[in-house]
């Protein structure tokens, strides 16, 4: 019952194949050629499988990926039962395997198996940092003839106009003069209530770049601000983008596998709303890679990303928009894709 994924894998493997002793079957590895290193001759691809729980190492190129029967298939679970030659509709039809198993096997059981946790380190924010709160008590304080520092004013000015809401995002700003961090508003990374990193976006055109950031690498923007019960997770490219619409953020238009994962774990609808310049490309199709759902918004051929089309229409407007222009066939996204893109 338990092992229906586990015999599906087994019944993928190349015929050629050896099993060795401690439960361990290795034949040539599948994954290097797809993780720029040169197919693996020498059988060091290997798989054990216990209780229905399966898992796969790679000696050559050093991929990994895991199953374990009650936990849903990870992104780089179904990345490698795609290179042992499973055709789509076998890997979703072993999604939802994976979701119908869940609900037979005991949480107590999967407590011995803890996922593997995703950690980052604390790190400060630039120094002297003050928050946007605490400038506000201080300013408080002084009498009617204090003069507001020109770059608070600025600072406070950028936010407003990028229709980010004050009350429930932090920001900072420092008159620390490194990489023109005084003429920057600091936006604070953080992950399970820690700061993690930071982003600090300019707000003087002639600033460059537009961004200096510090962050970890896989780093996922606010997932910490999404709510337990939502249905869905809108993820976008850059961190006004989520803070306009409360979803996640990229920090670009590159997914790495733990971003992926992190994401997935989330356990609702992943809706991608990539940016409409070029690079949003990239984005559509690792989209497609992960199963996600891809929205291709009526806003997309006036505004280059949501925060754009948040300022000028208005946050209800924009989610209401997402929702309604979201795809799940590969064939349409493949379509919409073409179109967005190629007419620019
Ligand atoms: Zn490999």
């Amino acid at each position: 019952m338990l092992d229906s994924i586990q015999q599906s894998v087994l019944q993928l493997l190349p015929a050629r194949r050896k099993t060795g002793q401690n439960g361990w079957t290795s034949f040539n590895a599948v994954c290097c050629p797809h993780n720029s290193e040169s197919a693996d001759t020498r059988g060091r691809g290997g798989i054990k499988t216990n209780a229905g729980a399966v898992s796969y190492h790679c000696f050559n190129c050093g991929y990994k990926a895991s199953y374990v029967p009650g936990r849903h298939l990870t992104f780089k679970f179904r990345k490698l039962l795609s290179w042992l030659g499973a055709d789509d509709l076998t890997v979703r039809r072993l999604v939802i395997e994976a979701v119908r198993l869940k609900e037979l096997v005991a949480p107590e059981e999967l407590e011995q198996v803890p996922e593997e946790e995703i950690k980052y380190e604390a790190k400060p924010l630039p120094k002297s940092s003050v928050s946007f709160d605490e400038w506000t008590t201080y300013l408080a304080m002084q009498g009617n003839d204090y003069l507001v520092p020109d770059r608070v004013v600025r600072a406070v000015h950028y936010v407003n106009h990028r229709k980010i809401d004050f009350q429930k995002y932090k920001f900072y700003l420092t008159d620390y003069e490194a990489y023109n961090l005084h003429r920057r508003i600091i936006i604070p990374y953080y992950y399970k209530n820690k700061i993690v990193g930071y982003t600090a976006r300019s707000w003087e055109p002639d600033v460059k770049p537009k961004y200096w950031s510090s962050y970890p690498a896989d780093f996922v923007f606010n997932l910490d601000n999404q709510l337990p019960d939502s249905k869905f997770v809108v993820v976008c490219e850059g961190p006004f983008d989520a803070m306009s619409i409360d979803g996640v953020a990229l920090n670009g238009s590159e997914v790495s596998d733990t971003q992926v994962e992190q994401i997935d774990r989330l356990r609702r609808e992943v809706i991608v709303v990539p940016d409409s310049d070029r690079a949003g490309r990239k984005l559509v199709d690792r989209a497609i890679e992960a199963g996600w759902t891809v929205s291709f918004p009526v806003w997309q051929e006036s505004c280059k990303d949501i925060n754009d089309a948040v300022v000028r229409y208005g946050e209800l407007f924009v989610l209401k928009s997402i929702l309604a222009a979201r795809e799940t066939s590969k064939l349409k996204i493949e379509l919409k894709k073409k179109r967005l893109y190629n007419t620019r």
